[in-house]
């Protein structure tokens, strides 16, 4: 089968392996979706990798139809044909953060993720444990729910951790994939959104899933503007994707008393000195990626409430123009993609 590997320095390679063959307790996928996302550019732009023939096949947002199921999974975990969502993440099995369907967080052995330390989903198919498979309601596509098992997903766990939105204003910087999805899923919920971002195809897209206000805070300042937006009291809800130090400062400084702040972008520096923040009452989270038991129930949602959440895919691919792909990707100035078969 065909698999995308990246070789480093912004490279991309479409390389043979052999078939996957599933063993005890897994599945192999065929894979009908595999998403682009964000955290993908942190591989494809490192450095030359030490030993190019180790290369692991990249891709962590997985769709697909169960092809091949290996001894001992019962029926009603996976069957030939079935439709299925991947949460792509395996521990131990056992211990308490598994055992509450977070593999990802497993505290007695290294969790098993694609693309950091098992082959990915940028191929023709996929191994994984047969626990890993969730189904996917027969209404939504194959890339929906590759978007749910990463970017969108994220964006889901992030309001699940805020809890109730309803009637409150949430402030979203970032209008990437996951901060589009926030905006969606948070207008949704009931909430009042206030998109912030610095490019305008991607405010437009806030707007058409369901954005109340928008921001460019390229020529504005983003405090002024939010506060004329909320009668002065800033946002209840902040939820910041972009990862960038500045704008994490800035959802600090414009959250309202006693709201509620949710890091979501990875690699933000947060600080902040007590004389500042400690008579707002604030709470400060941080959000990171979603338990097995709310994808299901995102996927639940977005199936019962019709969201567009194919609407996200502004580029869509075949494998074998993964390298294009990639080089649009990298500009990171348009929408989503993902690779179809
Ligand atoms: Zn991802
Ligand atoms: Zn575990």
């Amino acid at each position: 089968m065909r698999g995308v590997v990246f070789p480093g320095q912004s490279g991309v390679e479409i390389r043979e392996f052999p078939d996957p063959i599933p063993g005890p307790g897994e599945v192999v996928v065929r894979v009908r979706a595999s998403g682009m996302c964000g955290s993908d550019l942190h591989v494809y732009r490192s450095a030359a990798a030490a030993e190019p023939a180790k290369l692991l096949i990249q891709g962590h947002e997985p769709c697909g139809e169960v092809a091949a199921v290996g001894p001992g999974v019962p029926a009603q975990v996976a069957s030939v044909g079935d439709r299925v969502m991947i949460h792509h993440y395996w521990g131990c099995t056992t211990c308490q953060e598994c055992r509450s369907g977070w593999p990802q967080l497993c505290s007695t052995a290294e969790p098993r993720v694609p693309t950091l330390n098992e082959h990915g989903a940028h191929a023709d198919y996929m191994k994984i444990p047969a626990i890993q498979t969730i189904p996917l309601p027969e209404s939504l596509s194959f890339s929906t729910g590759a978007a749910l098992g990463c970017g969108t997903g994220t964006a889901w766990g992030a309001l699940a951790r805020l809890g109730d939105v309803a009637g409150k204003t949430v402030a979203i910087i970032g209008q990437g994939p996951v901060g589009l999805s926030a905006t969606m899923f948070a207008a949704s919920l009931g909430a009042r959104t206030i998109a912030v971002d610095i490019a305008g195809n991607r405010l437009e897209q806030a707007q058409k899933l369901g954005a109340d206000a928008v921001i460019n805070s390229a020529g504005t300042d983003l405090a002024d503007a939010i506060r004329d937006l909320t009668a002065g009291r800033g946002p209840e809800l902040v939820i910041e994707t972009s990862g960038i130090t500045a704008a994490a400062a800035q959802a600090l400084e414009i959250v309202a008393t006693w709201g509620k702040v949710c890091f979501v972008g990875i690699g933000a520096d947060v600080t902040f000195n007590t004389r500042d923040t400690l008579r707002r009452q604030i709470t400060l989270l941080t959000s990171w990626t979603l338990s097995t038991v709310d994808l299901m129930r995102c996927a639940d949602y977005v199936d019962r409430n019709k969201l567009p959440v194919d609407d996200l895919f502004s580029h869509r691919w075949t494998l074998d123009q993964a390298e294009e792909a990639y080089r649009w990707f990298n500009k990171q100035s348009d929408g989503k993609g993902v690779f179809e078969a």
